[in-house]
C-alpha cells in the first residue's frame, strides 16, 4: 500500500486568496462594470529595468552560439552573481560575508521552505503570528506540529506581534531550536531596531538555536538606522541564515531569482552534541535536490547588482515606497491608526474594532478595492487588513479617493 505523508492532513487549505477571489469574483457578478482596484496580492507591477532587461537579452544570445552556449551550471550558482551580490549588498556595509557563502536559487519561497529539512524533526519550531504562510505549513508537512486548533497548530511556538510589541516579538521565555523572523515585515510592514535584533541573536547564542532571517524586502528600507541584514549584528554569522530575492526588489516575481546567506561559522549540533557547519549541509542539499538558476537569468539578476542597476532598481523601491505614503497617510487621516508603509511596501490598518473580512467587505462594496484581511496571516492578524503598495500610481491615487469617501 502506498501511504501518504499523514502530515499533510493537518494543513489548512490556503483559504485566504482562494476566498478573497471569490468574494472580488462574487461583487463583480453583482456590480458589472464597477472597476475593482486591487491592493490584496503582494506582487510587483512594474517591469524590469533597462540594464536588467539588456542583460537577459544578450545571455539569451549567448546561449544561440555553440562557441558561447553554456550547460548545467553551478549548483550555488555562477560565481559572477555570487561575488556582485556580495559586492552590493554586503562589502559596502564591512559584512565579512564571502561569495562561498552565497546559494542562487529559484526563490526565497523555496530556501524558506526547504531549509527546515537540515534539521531533526523533533525541533522546537517559532514562528511569528501574523506569518507569512510557508514558514507554518512546511514544518507541518515534515511532521513538527500536531493538529490544527482553534487557528494554530499545536507544537509549535507562536510569537504575537501586536500592537502592544509593536509588532516586533521578543524572544520567548522558554527555548526555541528554530526561529522565523521576517524584517521588513510581510504583513504588518514594520522593521526592526538593532536592538531589537540584538536580542534575538542574544536568545540565539545563549540558547544554541538559529534565526532564520527573511530579507525579502530589504530593498524598502529607508530609514538610515535601521539594519538591511542580520549580519549588522555582531555574532549573527554563528546563528543565523539570510534569505534575500530579487523578487520584489527587482521585479523578479516571474522572472525567479534569489539566494540565501548561510555563512561558514553558522553551526547546529549533532545529537552528541557536537557543532556540525550549517553551510555544509545547505550545501549538500542543494547539490543533489537543485539544478541552479538558469543563466541568463542569473545575468539578469547581476546586472541588477551592477551600479547601473542598483540606481534603476531604486527608482522602482522609490517608486512603490510613494505609492505605500499615499496609501498611509490617507487612511491615517480618516482615523486609521497603521503600521509599516514607510521602510516597507505594505500598510497595516488597524480595523477600529470591526473584524478583518469585515473591513475587507466594506471596502470592497463601498469603494471598489481589495485588500487581504489579516486574519488569513494568523490569530494575531484578526482586526486588521492589509494593503498593498504593488500597483500603478494612478490605481493607487484612485483607491484612496474611493476608500477615503467610503470610510469618512
Ligand atoms: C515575496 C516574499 C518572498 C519572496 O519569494 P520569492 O520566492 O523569492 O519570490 C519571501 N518572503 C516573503 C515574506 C515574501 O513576502
Amino acid at each position: 500500500m502506498i501511504q501518504i505523508n499523514e502530515h499533510y492532513t493537518k494543513l489548512q487549505s490556503s483559504y485566504l486568496f482562494v476566498e478573497i477571489a471569490r468574494r472580488v469574483e462574487a461583487f463583480q457578478q453583482q456590480n458589472p462594470g464597477r472597476e475593482v482596484i486591487k491592493l490584496g496580492i503582494g506582487d510587483v507591477t512594474r517591469a524590469l529595468t533597462p540594464s536588467v532587461v539588456q542583460a537577459f537579452h544578450s545571455a539569451i544570445d549567448e546561449m544561440a552560439s555553440d562557441q558561447s552556449f553554456r550547460g548545467y551550471g553551478p549548483e550555488q550558482g555562477y560565481a559572477f552573481l555570487r561575488e556582485a551580490i556580495v559586492a552590493s549588498d554586503y562589502a559596502p556595509r564591512g559584512l565579512a560575508i564571502g561569495a562561498d557563502d552565497v546559494f542562487v536559487s529559484d526563490g526565497a519561497k523555496c530556501d524558506t521552505g526547504n531549509i527546515q529539512e537540515l534539521f531533526d524533526s523533533a525541533i522546537t519550531v517559532a514562528v511569528p503570528d501574523p506569518v507569512y504562510p510557508v514558514y507554518v505549513d512546511t514544518n507541518v508537512m515534515a511532521g513538527r506540529s500536531g493538529a490544527w486548533d482553534r487557528g494554530r497548530y499545536q507544537g509549535l511556538v507562536y510569537l504575537e506581534a501586536t500592537p502592544r510589541n509593536g509588532f516586533v516579538p521578543s524572544p520567548p521565555a522558554g527555548p526555541v531550536d528554530l526561529i522565523y523572523l521576517c524584517f521588513p515585515n510581510n504583513p504588518t510592514g514594520v522593521v526592526a531596531t538593532t536592538d531589537q535584533l540584538a536580542r534575538w541573536v542574544e536568545y540565539a547564542r545563549s540558547n544554541k538555536a538559529l534565526i532564520l532571517f527573511d530579507a525579502a524586502y530589504v530593498e524598502f528600507i529607508r530609514d538610515p538606522n535601521i539594519p538591511h541584514s542580520i549580519y549588522e549584528i555582531p555574532g549573527a554569522d554563528e546563528v543565523a541564515i539570510e534569505f534575500r530575492s530579487f523578487s520584489k526588489t527587482a521585479g523578479f516575481t516571474g522572472t525567479r531569482c534569489a539566494y540565501t546567506v548561510v555563512p561558514a561559522k553558522c553551526t547546529a549540533y549533532r545529537a552528541d552534541g557536537s557543532p556540525h557547519s550549517v553551510r555544509d549541509l545547505w550545501s549538500r542539499r542543494q547539490s543533489t535536490k537543485f539544478n541552479g538558476v538558469s543563466y541568463p537569468v542569473q545575468r539578469a539578476a547581476a546586472a541588477a547588482c551592477s551600479r547601473h542597476g542598483r540606481h534603476e532598481i531604486r527608482q522602482l523601491s522609490d517608486y512603490y515606497l510613494e505609492n505605500a505614503r499615499i496609501i498611509l497617510e490617507a487612511m491615517r487621516l480618516i482615523g486609521y491608526s497603521c503600521s509599516g508603509g514607510q521602510d516597507a511596501p505594505y500598510i497595516w490598518v488597524d480595523a477600529k474594532g470591526a473584524g478583518s473580512w469585515d473591513l475587507f467587505e466594506l471596502l470592497l462594496h463601498k469603494a471598489g478595492v481589495v485588500t487581504t484581511p489579516g486574519s488569513g496571516f494568523g490569530r494575531c492578524g484578526e482586526g486588521f487588513i492589509r494593503i498593498s503598495a504593488f500597483n500603478h500610481r494612478e490605481k493607487v491615487e484612485t483607491a484612496v479617493e474611493k476608500i477615503t469617501s467610503a470610510l469618512r
